[in-house]
């Protein structure tokens, strides 16, 4: 059996209490060095093999995974944040499926979550934005054209963009040109929940000099949107006095 684990934005108590209970169960874990916190190796059985994906292709995880099943092993196979998002999880179940192994997969606290955390963020502010795009510049991984990031600009949701940091200066002439303003509050989120989490608010016209001069490039969200920063908002309907709801009668007819 293989579990795709969630290994969360960074803290190691930020993992779910089911993946923990895997990763303690491991009998061979494969984990994506370069963003996983190896303080989460540390739950690991003594007897546990452990690999560091960050060094590995595909095939030679799927060959680890394929002698751990020969042998009657358990894998974990433990990715950063959740597993969903650039998680390359697909191609990993798709060739298990060919192979005929079962998994599962246990979610995770996604970075972009952890980046909120960091900064007491709402994304979804009444009025603001009920929205939030997740999204990413293209690097040497394309990006499919029709989900340009002026295309995504032109909505003025809350934007959080991932595996983008290195490319501020094109990342806010293209959400310029999209149609935000050039004032928007925006965020830069460095390994949001580890010790060394680092975070500034800046305007989208100031990412670039914000990283620059704090030297980052990597590991980093950006967040774009009134939301990072809105002066004014609704309050919810949800909890105003004299709104009806399925559990609780306002002061006014709905
Ligand atoms: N599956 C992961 C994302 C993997 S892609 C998740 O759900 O979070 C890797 C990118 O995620 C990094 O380049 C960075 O943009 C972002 N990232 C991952 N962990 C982060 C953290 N703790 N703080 C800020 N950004 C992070």
């Amino acid at each position: 059996m293989v579990h795709f684990v969630g290994a969360g934005p960074g803290a190691p108590d930020l993992i779910t209490v089911r993946g923990q209970a895997y990763l303690q169960e491991a009998d061979v874990i494969i984990y994506a060095g370069s963003l996983v916190n190896p303080q989460l190796l540390e739950k690991a059985k003594e007897s546990c093999q452990i690999y560091n994906s960050a060094k590995m292709t595909l095939e030679e995880v799927l060959q680890v995974i394929e002698e751990a099943e020969e042998a009657q092993k358990t894998t974990v196979r433990l990715h950063t944040g959740d597993p969903c998002l650039y998680g390359a999880i697909r191609e990993q179940m798709d060739a298990l499926d060919d192979k005929g192994i079962s998994y599962d997969s246990c979610p995770g606290v996604s970075s972009f979550c952890g980046a909120a955390a960091a900064l007491n963020l709402e994304y979804t502010l009444p009025n603001i934005s009920q929205s939030v795009i997740i999204t990413r510049m293209e690097g040497r991984t394309p990006v499919p054209a029709k989900e340009s990031i002026q295309s995504f600009a032109a909505h003025q949701a809350t934007m959080v963009i991932f595996l983008s940091a290195g490319m501020l200066e094109e990342l806010s002439r293209r959400l310029v040109e999209g149609g935000y303003p050039a004032d928007t509050p925006a965020a830069i989120v460095y390994k949001a929940t580890w010790a060394d989490e680092q975070k500034w608010i800046c305007t989208i016209d100031t990412l670039a000099a914000t990283a620059k001069e704090h030297n980052i490039t990597k590991t980093a969200l950006i967040i774009v949107g009134r939301s990072v920063q809105a002066g004014s908002y609704d309050r919810s309907c949800l909890y105003d006095p004299a709104f009806t709801t399925e559990f609780r009668q306002g002061t006014k007819e709905p």
